[in-house]
């Protein structure tokens, strides 16, 4: 048997992640940082690479346990923290967006005597201040906490590391000396350096970074742990400035080669975010001279070129995101109809379309969608719209949806939403739609919708829905073609039965030993976990399958208060003896209902599919 691990190894990126490790391992060029003591132990041919997928997945290679500091790296996850605890005004009033082209650790500041972003050491030391400025004395748990939270575990700091660069820090001094003059860092400096180093002293793994990265590439969501760590507003932020000052002085090249958000430290750390798509994160301590790992660089490189994932190369079709389009005469509802009701849904089937919506909804998606709405037909009177397979839609597609549903009213089409997961992100960007505003209805399944919009075309050609109304036995659609005579002997085996909402009528597994003939009342046929399978009314059989079946095979249960004439199978095996034109004529009225709904099973089937 291949194991868990094996079969990891062979999957495409786990193979590609390997030739890579393989490839550069034998690169042995840059040096361990030494500026700060400790880390001047660091083993140089560690070599770890782990990614994780925005749903969760985590590929590992090499060293992508060993631990190390993450330093220049807490850098991106701090300025997301300051953005979401004191705010994008009082941060951007500090800190600007523009890459400085400097080192890290450069002392010179912006024109206006603000650092250049939050990327360079000028820029973190300053958002580790606004930090300690709300936080207090809780300042650097906090900040290792949110750290843990973005890696999905509990995170500690190298105390060694800590108190060595402690002991040497003179130049970060120097920095924060300088921000103190021009009024950018308040407090005292000791205490916001003992913070900002202690956050640069947190020990992570390749593949916490990875994690980390997934995060960023998420909205803000870890992957591991579904937690919401940080709003899409500052990872969205951190993303730019990452993008294009992540890489210190060589960001311009970085961007235009490899092209995915990203930030190294000193350490050996690299950590690489592609929203949408994955996390990346690398160690290995031999850094260039602009401190960034130069296996590192390598494999971010490989997989951005391999892979052509660099991210203004992204596409895609936006038509992909209506999974399915269709009116209700292809797909109805699982509710089995009256011949006078289907013959008004036949004629009226294209007032009702169903449009089943996926994937992530964005500008580009729905800006399709609302040319196709626009384009529906004049006669639509219900529009039904599933997001049970959205994953989110962005503020932008929000927008544009609301315009093509204001239009839908004005052309007095009823809009109908189903499939809105409760509690979910994606319910609360709907929030405004739901809860009966502007029109908007909410049906939580999808069938349900469209037995919702059937009715109400029904209704609106006057065809009554009365289900209460008794119907003869000579209606039911199992007996037709009965003689008189046969219908009464027949009725001399039945047994009336009545049930009240709520009763089950048949439990799936029971011996099939009876048919139910529906009088009145509505009666739905469900599977043990609840899924509806149809739904019937007077003039209906139900448990008709005893006919064919020994077992019941799916429970029945009374919506409402529900009449029915009960045959058992024995007293249907005498009367089909004793009249065999009547049993023969009940079989295939048995056989042409099956065959009918075959056909519109295979309908439907080919109505989804062929999308
Ligand atoms: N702690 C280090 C410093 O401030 C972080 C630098 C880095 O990773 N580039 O010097």
């Amino acid at each position: 048997m291949v194991s868990a691990r094996e079969s990891v190894a062979e999957l495409p990126l786990a193979r590609f992640l390997a030739r890579c490790h393989a490839e550069f391992a034998t690169d042995h060029s840059g040096e361990v940082a030494t500026y700060i003591p400790e880390l001047a132990r660091a083993n140089p041919s560690d070599f770890g690479i782990a990614v994780t997928t925005v749903d969760g997945f985590v590929y590992e290679i090499g060293d992508s346990a060993v631990p190390f500091t993450i330093q220049s790296i807490s850098k991106a996850f701090v300025f997301a923290l300051a953005l979401d605890l004191v705010g994008h005004d009082r941060v951007e009033a500090v800190v600007g967006v523009e890459p400085s082209g400097d080192p890290f650790n450069s002392i010179r500041l912006g024109a206006d005597n603000r650092p250049f972003n939050a990327m360079v050491n000028a820029g973190a030391i300053t958002c580790t201040g606004l930090l300690c400025e709300s936080e207090g004395g809780g300042a650097s748990a906090r900040l290792t906490d949110a750290l843990g939270r973005f890696a999905g575990r509990r995170l500690g700091v190298d105390e060694a590391t800590f108190e060595s660069e402690r002991a040497t820090g003179d130049r970060n001094r120097a920095i924060a000396y300088l921000l103190r003059t021009h009024g950018v860092l308040k407090g005292d400096v000791d205490t916001v350096l003992d913070v900002y180093f202690r956050q640069c002293a947190v020990s992570v793994t390749a593949r916490d970074l990875s994690v980390m990265a997934a995060t960023l590439a998420n909205k803000g969501i870890n992957p591991l742990t579904g937690e919401q760590v940080a709003s899409s507003y500052a990872v969205a932020r951190t993303l730019s400035v990452m993008t294009s000052s992540g890489m210190y002085d060589s960001a311009g090249r970085w961007v235009y080669r490899v092209g995915i958000p990203a930030k190294s430290g000193v350490a050996g750390g690299i950590l690489a975010s592609l929203p949408s798509q994955l996390g990346l994160g690398t160690y290995s301590p031999r850094i260039d001279d602009q401190g960034n790992s130069v296996r590192g660089l390598r494999a971010c490189e490989a997989l951005s070129s391999h892979f052509g994932l660099h991210m203004l190369n992204s596409g895609g079709d936006v038509r992909t995101c209506i999974a399915a389009s269709y009116d209700v005469g292809s797909v109805c509802s699982r509710r089995s109809r009256r011949p006078q009701e289907l013959a008004i849904l036949e004629a009226h089937h294209a007032e009702c379309i169903v449009l089943e919506l996926a994937g992530a909804l964005s500008f580009a998606n729905v800006e399709y969608v609302s040319r196709r709405i626009r384009s529906l037909q004049p006669q639509l009177s219900y529009l039904v719209i599933d997001f049970r397979r959205v994953s989110s839609i962005s503020e932008a597609a929000a927008h544009l949806l609301a315009g093509a549903l204001d239009d839908l009213v004005a052309r007095r089409v009823e809009v109908v939403f189903s499939g809105v997961a409760k509690g979910t992100p994606l319910e609360a960007s709907l929030s405004g739609w739901l809860g009966g505003k502007h029109g908007v209805r909410v049906i939580a399944a999808l069938d349900e919708a469209i037995e919702w919009a059937e009715d109400r075309i029904i209704q609106r050609q006057d065809g009554h829905l009365d289900f209460q109304k008794p119907t003869l036995l000579a209606e039911q659609q199992l007996l037709t073609g009965l003689s008189q005579d046969e219908l009464s002997s027949l009725a001399d085996l039945m047994a009336t039965r009545n049930y009240a909402a709520g009763d089950r009528m048949i439990e799936s597994g029971d011996p099939a030993a009876s048919l139910l003939f529906v009088g009145s009342g509505l009666v739905s046929v469900r599977l043990p976990s609840g899924v509806r399978l149809a739904t019937l009314s007077a003039g209906m059989a139900v448990g008709e399958m005893a006919l064919l079946e020994t077992h019941r095979s799916a429970d029945v249960w009374a919506d409402t208060q529900v009449t029915c004439l009960e045959l058992s199978l024995k007293d249907f095996t005498g009367f089909r003896e004793r009249h065999p034109r009547a049993g023969e004529r009940v079989m295939a009225n048995l056989a042409r209902l099956l065959s009918k709904r075959l056909i519109v099973a295979n309908n439907k089937i080919e109505a989804l599919a062929s999308y």
